[in-house]
């Protein structure tokens, strides 16, 4: 007898041939999950189990957080011969509880001595007459026990509720542009929930922001990481461009002109990262850069199509998904952003292209970015 985990995936995507494909890609995310706790997964029967792990509880937050896994079980595998213990086992296992319960018995090995009905009726008796404070309740219990024959026997109750969403590479590449702020981290996380492996780009203003500003963004990306399977943070340097642009253009035109450049070299990192969208986490109105007309001048500069998935969110909204993830925290560390370094005083909000234009003529867009990608750090988080 053993503790292990089931690992349950969400049902509609796996129609058809789609399946088994579905299941490995989930299978490596769950194993680079749990790898540093030893834990050994495997497929038995479309099911996902984890076993031989050091720290249940560890495994099961690390578990839970994968895209792709919809709920997960610790469960008891045992012998299947031995009724008697199971029925044993299903009793300690409620023990303590208040309620009602149904028992949910499945049988893959068909040839077992008895039928789902049976074990259904069996153990729930045994249930009854052990622990008077529950009752049966098949249509909406409190509680299920369940009961799986197949080569051995898997009995669980407790079902944890997981991330959901779609294991990340089942639905290509994009690449995040990723501040120390609340937003980005959020449109991060919703886009690579729907499957997408992110890769991230962040731009650092050193020495206008520190070490500890740069820190707080891999940070960010770690926390995404556990959940996105690994993500490559590409940091460009930015000082250079920051102080051409504030130095030459007009300056209610610097932000929104510095936010083209981020757009540029961010789409050559996503063709570097093999990516064919880019992700952002600006929502309409937040600041003077992100008016309708300011997001329809940054998007100009690129071909890739721009995510900004929490385009229509209040601040609060996104602040409760910050939460929810785990970013909020460490989004809220008061480090300097590249953004707020050189704000002008009064920035564009309703631009105008030929003055952006303009600014840019004088600057040699070509050789800067050329120079900032040349600059770039990666870090593997
Ligand atoms: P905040 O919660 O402070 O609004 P933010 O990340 O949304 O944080 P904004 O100034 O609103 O920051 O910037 C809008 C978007 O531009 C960000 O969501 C992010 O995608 C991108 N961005 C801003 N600054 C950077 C940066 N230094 N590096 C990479 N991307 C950035
Ligand atoms: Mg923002």
């Amino acid at each position: 007898m053993r503790e292990l985990l089931l690992v349950r995936y969400g049902e509609i995507f796996l129609k058809g041939l789609n399946r088994p494909y579905f299941i490995r890609e989930l299978v490596k995310k769950i194993k680079h999950a749990v790898k540093e706790l030893g834990g050994n997964v495997w497929v038995n029967d479309s099911r996902i189990f984890v076993s031989d792990f050091t720290d249940q509880e560890e495994c099961i937050r690390r578990v839970t957080k994968v895209f792709g896994v919809h709920s997960v079980c610790p469960a008891i595998e045992m012998p299947k011969d031995d009724f008697e213990a199971i029925c044993q086992q299903a009793v300690n296992m409620v023990s303590g509880l208040k309620g009602t319960f149904k028992v949910s018995a499945r049988r893959s090995d068909k040839r077992y001595f008895m039928d789902s009905p049976q074990i259904n009726a069996q153990v729930g008796g045994r249930i009854l007459r052990s622990n008077p404070d529950l009752k049966v309740d098949v249509k909406n219990p409190d509680y299920t026990v369940n009961v799986e024959i197949r080569d051995l026997a898997y009995l669980y109750v407790k079902v944890i509720p997981a991330v959901g969403g779609m294991p990340v590479g089942t639905n290509g590449r994009a690449t995040l542009l990723l501040s120390g702020g609340i937003d980005s981290p959020v449109a991060g996380w919703m886009i690579a929930k729907r499957g997408v492996q992110i890769s991230a780009v962040h731009f650092h203003s050193y020495p206008y922001t520190s070490d500890r500003a740069l820190e707080k963004v891999l940070d960010l990306a770690r926390i995404l990481s556990e959940s996105c399977c690994g993500i490559r943070v590409h940091v460009v340097p930015f000082t250079k461009i920051q102080m051409e642009i504030h130095e030459k253009c007009p300056d209610d035109y610097t932000t929104l002109i510095m936010r083209r450049f981020m757009m540029r070299i961010a789409e050559r990192v996503a063709q570097m990262e093999h990516a064919s969208a880019l992700i952002t986490g600006e929502s309409i109105g937040q600041v003077a850069s992100q008016t309708m007309a300011a997001l329809g001048t940054t998007d100009s500069v690129v071909t890739m199509p721009v995510f900004r998935p929490v385009i229509g969110f209040d601040k609060v909204e996104i602040i409760d998904i910050a939460q929810k993830i785990g970013t909020f925290e460490t989004s809220s560390l008061p480090f300097e952003d590249c953004c707020t370094v050189f704000t002008p005083k009064h920035p564009a909000t309703n631009p105008k292209m030929d003055k952006i234009l303009e600014g840019e003529s004088r600057l040699d867009a070509e050789a800067l970015i050329e120079e900032a990608i040349a600059g770039i750090e990666i870090h593997h988080c």
